[in-house]
């Protein structure tokens, strides 16, 4: 029996995959086509997908091979309106958004899956899903064959056409949009800098120039002319609705998308999951769709660990809890961020650029804008299993990536590289509140200011020395962290330590 059957192995189930391996689950992943799709589609990385692409181990070949992009500038009416910068993210290792092939990443997590011994099934598609009460009997048809592989759980990640979403009866709400969207990847001489993408819109359509890694490489998304064949010469007529003098040298290949604002009513029948594009599909607003997946299947992988290691099962509806609103808030998002560049001659148009030039005065709004592209605001508040709030934190927040001087190791550090990826941790803010109690090392980290450095220093649990108090804000409280880094619980320390939490990695594997 199959623990977990990964059905489609984009993005979404690629990353699903290399973190189960990661808590010692094997999956088998499957996908109808024979090779990655070397398809012109999601470039942009943002801050949160590095850090999970960092927990998985393929960040920094990520930022050594892709192009860094530190600000996001929209563009109406040939007039820059609002330019967000990502270089004010805070609390994250990764200040910037990176753009690199979703091929390249989809590549790389192949790799990474090799390496471990699991290779993705090609030509394998999946037809048919009957489940009973131990299992899920999926039929799949390969080399014209049909044969049937019996798994305990099985998630689809086989993109918004999902077949899984459709054998299930999982309905959709949204719509799709009237305009086609070419894509294409070209050499073009651009005066705007290297770090800088822009998205303009015009009275004839939206125009995105996105920096690729390569000289004078760039990812171009467009609405498409109605009734117009792709062509360099309409791309070129295209990028006038930039306002910007850029000329197109030499495109790869044309690509023509229809696109939609939906998502699946659920996530999840029984014991079949939906996660990515499976789930949801929005515009290419921001660049969010890849990212929203890649959180799907972070969000999904150790709740199925934990309960193949025996927790209870009720676990995995904290999925549908937690990753349903926050797709549902980025469709609505992306939907109004691309309905107000697509205005074209609507006289709203007016009140549009506006409400941007508005914004572009507030810096407090500037650094919104950035947190939410970045996806690092996307959280749980509410969510069944979280609770407690403490110094603005609240339980289901991601926990900050402070940098600090650790005046133990004494070196630079992030709080994220305190917590073992594969497990709850017990995050110990001060000395005081772990005294007298038995927290297994392997499940506590603490954090200390030089105040209690002399004393405590030393008591058996991993420690740092916060030498600057950088992560001020997090003193006076424990925090129980989820492996995916958010935090489950906020509270005193010895509350914390006796709430269960289901062991997520088998202990061969560790
Ligand atoms: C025009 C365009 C531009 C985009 N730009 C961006 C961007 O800049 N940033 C961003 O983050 N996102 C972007 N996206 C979205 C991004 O490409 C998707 O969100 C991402 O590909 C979703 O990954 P996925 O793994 O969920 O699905 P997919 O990438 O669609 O992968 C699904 C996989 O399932 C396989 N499959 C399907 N059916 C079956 C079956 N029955 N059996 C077995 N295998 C099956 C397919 O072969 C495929 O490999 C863009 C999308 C489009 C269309």
């Amino acid at each position: 029996m199959i623990d977990v059957l990964i059905v489609g192995g984009g993005p979404t189930g690629l990353a699903l995959a290399a973190r189960l391996l990661q808590f010692g689950v094997r999956p088998r992943v499957i996908d109808k086509h024979a090779g990655v799709l070397e398809l012109t589609k999601s470039a942009a990385l943002h801050a949160r997908t590095l850090e999970h692409l960092r927990d998985l181990g393929v960040a920094d070949t990520v930022l050594a091979e892709g192009q860094r992009v530190d600000v996001l500038t929209l563009r109406t009416g040939y007039r820059d309106r609002i330019s967000v910068d990502f270089r004010t993210l805070a609390d994250t290792a990764y200040p910037f958004m990176v753009d690199i092939p979703q091929a390249r990443t989809e590549h790389l997590l192949i790799d990474l899956l090799a390496e471990h011994g699991v290779r993705v099934e090609r030509e394998t598609e999946c037809v048919g899903i009957e489940q009973h009460a131990d299992g899920v009997r999926a039929t799949v048809v390969a080399d014209g064959r049909s044969r049937t592989l019996e798994a305990r759980w099985v998630v689809g990640c086989d993109g918004s056409r999902s077949t899984v979403r459709e054998l299930l009866g999982i309905g959709r709400v949204g719509a799709p949009y009237a305009d086609d969207w070419v894509l294409c990847d070209a050499v073009v001489d651009w005066p705007l800098p290297r770090n800088e993408m822009a998205f303009s819109g015009d009275t004839e359509g939206i125009f995105g120039v996105f920096p690729l890694p390569g000289d004078r490489r760039y990812r171009l998304a467009y609405t498409a002319t109605p009734g117009v064949a792709p062509s360099i010469e309409d791309a070129q007529r295209g990028m006038a609705r930039t306002g910007v003098d850029g000329t197109i040298r030499s495109v790869d290949e044309f690509w023509t998308f229809s696109l939609a604002h939906e998502q699946a009513v659920r996530y999840r029948s029984g014991r079949v999951f939906l996660a990515g594009d499976a789930g949801h599909v929005h515009t290419p607003f921001g660049g969010q769709g890849l990212n929203l997946g890649v959180g799907d299947a972070m969000n999904l992988a150790w709740r199925l660990a934990a309960v193949l290691g025996g927790a209870d099962p009720g676990l995995l509806d904290g999925y549908q809890d937690e990753r349903h609103p926050v797709a549902a808030e980025v469709i609505a998002f992306t939907h109004r961020g691309a309905q107000a560049m697509l205005l074209r001659g609507d006289p709203r148009r007016h009140l549009r650029d506006a409400a941007l030039t508005v914004l572009r005065s507030s810096e407090r709004a500037r650094r919104a804008l950035a947190r939410r592209f970045s996806q690092l605001d996307h959280r749980y508040r509410g969510a069944p299993g979280t609770g407690g709030r403490a110094g603005g934190l609240v339980g289901g927040d991601r926990l900050p990536d402070t940098e600090f001087f650790d005046g133990l190791a004494q070196r630079t550090r992030r709080l994220h590289d305190l917590l073992p990826r594969d497990r709850h941790t017990l995050l110990l803010t001060d000395a005081t509140q772990a005294d007298g109690l038995s927290v297994p090392d392997s499940r506590a980290v603490r954090l200390i200011t030089p105040d209690w450095a002399a004393a405590h220093a030393d008591r058996g649990v991993p420690t740092a020395l916060d030498r600057g108090r950088a992560a001020e804000r997090l003193y006076g409280s424990a925090y129980l962290v989820r492996p995916d880094r958010h935090i489950a619980r906020i509270g005193p320390a010895g509350e914390l330590a006796s709430v269960p939490t289901a062991p997520v990695t088998r202990e061969e594997s560790r």
